[in-house]
């Protein structure tokens, strides 16, 4: 395993050129390389602003970066992501990149951004299905990998392998939530065929119950950087509190390359000195009918069993605004004989009056259940938000967006008065 550093940041920005120097993170690149950049932005919010920290890469991060190679003699640097399209809320990568000031990056070094969503992909084969993966980060002489220490409630942690899930076109990042295959093994997958140079995960802030903006951030102040994306992984998973052998991805990678789970030689700040523990699932209710939230605003009588790996990030972030909408609209009234579904495996038991069906997958895989009542479809791949309002509204749902704001607004009062959150890290220098 390569060498892994971790260097405290402290909002001095040189930190982040040394925690590269310390891995000799550049000694594989040539001036002339064509350099591919991949932050986390894995979505978008240009309707309720959201706290960024821990889900989407800083600015500051991406900065440095550029200006590390622009000063080794690279023009040729890109930077590439494939955020999540959802037009009910304007998250798409342009929005991201907007967003997140990367035009003044583009203006200052000349650096190029790229939509994978917009395409060319490559169909890369491995051997029991194909992923269409974006030629840019397929064909670039450098990838530098730029993720988030972030906790993800399916695989655990996303770090570096889980970030290069952004280089596929929409419809594989779907399929890579399979009935049959587990995300975990999508991912291992992945990892071999796209090989960062350089790994550099951005700890400044850590994510808990992530990936999206209702996860828990905390200031961890970390840089951590290897050539190894495996070795940086490992580090951040332990770093984040995990034995990596608890990883599916980690675990099958260190398998099929005949690899240890144990961190090799770390630089810098000693892993077991800022270890931040961070919890990664949502709690469901033991009877599994809804998230424990349903029992602290009073909710019965709705089964809304938890999601599964299934449900891709699209539907995953708004079945958060489902349930938000729910319990907007049902505190403490009860209310009985409604269920909610939603992904590829789940099938109803029946006992419910209406059976809500979210999304294009729930819909698909309950079209023959005989022991449904009334079937609702929520349609959508997913669904949009308007249309997830407008359908419960019809069936006497008073589903409300007011509670949506009202909960975003929350979520921004988590980090209020907190010197240590620093918004300014997700601008670009003045
Ligand atoms: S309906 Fe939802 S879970 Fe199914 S493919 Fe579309 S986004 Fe994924």
């Amino acid at each position: 395993m390569d060498k892994v550093s971790v260097i405290r940041f402290n909002n001095v920005r040189e930190n982040i050129a040394r925690a590269v120097e310390q891995v000799n993170g550049l000694a594989s690149l040539r001036p002339s390389d064509h350099i591919l950049l991949k932050p986390n932005l894995v979505m978008w919010d240009n309707v309720y602003p959201f706290p960024k920290y821990g889900v989407l890469t800083s600015t500051v991060l991406m900065e440095e970066m550029v200006r590390l190679l622009s000063d080794y003699g690279c023009t040729k640097i890109s930077i590439g992501e494939g955020s999540i399209i959802d037009r009910g809320f304007g998250s798409d990568t342009k929005a991201a990149f907007a967003g997140l000031g990367y035009h003044k990056l583009r203006e200052k070094y000349g650096v190029k951004l790229i939509d994978f969503n917009d395409g060319p992909f490559t169909s890369v084969d491995f051997n029991e299905f194909s992923l269409d993966i974006s030629a840019h980060a397929l064909e670039t002489d450098f990838f530098v990998n730029l993720p988030v220490l972030k906790t993800h409630n399916s695989t655990k942690v996303s770090l570096g392998f889980k970030n290069l899930k952004g280089c596929l076109a929409t419809r594989s990042k779907m399929f890579c939530h399979h009935v049959e295959r587990t995300l975990d093994d999508f991912i291992c997958h992945i990892g071999e065929k796209i090989r960062p140079a350089l790994t550099v995960i951005d700890g400044i802030y850590a994510l808990e119950k992530g990936p999206v903006i209702n996860g828990r951030a905390y200031r961890t102040d970390l840089i951590i950087a290897s050539r190894d994306m495996f070795a940086a992984d490992v580090t951040g998973a332990r770093i984040l509190g995990f034995d990596p052998a608890e990883i599916g991805y980690l675990r099958e990678y260190a398998n099929r390359h005949s690899l240890s789970l144990h961190s090799g030689e770390t630089v810098g700040e000693k892993v077991d000195d800022v270890v931040c523990k961070l919890q990664w699932d949502w709690t469901w209710l033991e009877d599994n009918s809804g998230p424990e939230a349903f029992a602290r605003q009073g909710i019965t009588g709705i089964h809304f069993p938890k999601y599964d790996n299934t449900i891709c990030s699209g539907c995953s972030y708004l079945n958060n605004y489902l349930l938000v909408t729910l319990m907007g609209a049902y505190a403490n009234k009860p209310v009985a004989g409604i269920e909610f579904l939603g992904g590829k495996n789940c099938r109803s038991q029946g006992g419910a009056d209406k059976t809500f069906l979210f999304g294009k997958c729930a819909i698909h895989a309950n079209k023959e259940n005989p022991v449904i009542k009334e079937a609702v479809p929520i349609r959508g791949c997913p669904p949009d938000k308007d249309k997830i309002i407008s359908v419960l509204r019809e069936h006497g749902i008073e589903a409300d967006e007011n509670a949506y704001t009202a909960y975003r607004a929350g979520l921004f009062k988590r980090y209020e008065g907190r010197a240590d959150f620093q918004e300014d890290h997700f601008n670009p220098s003045k």
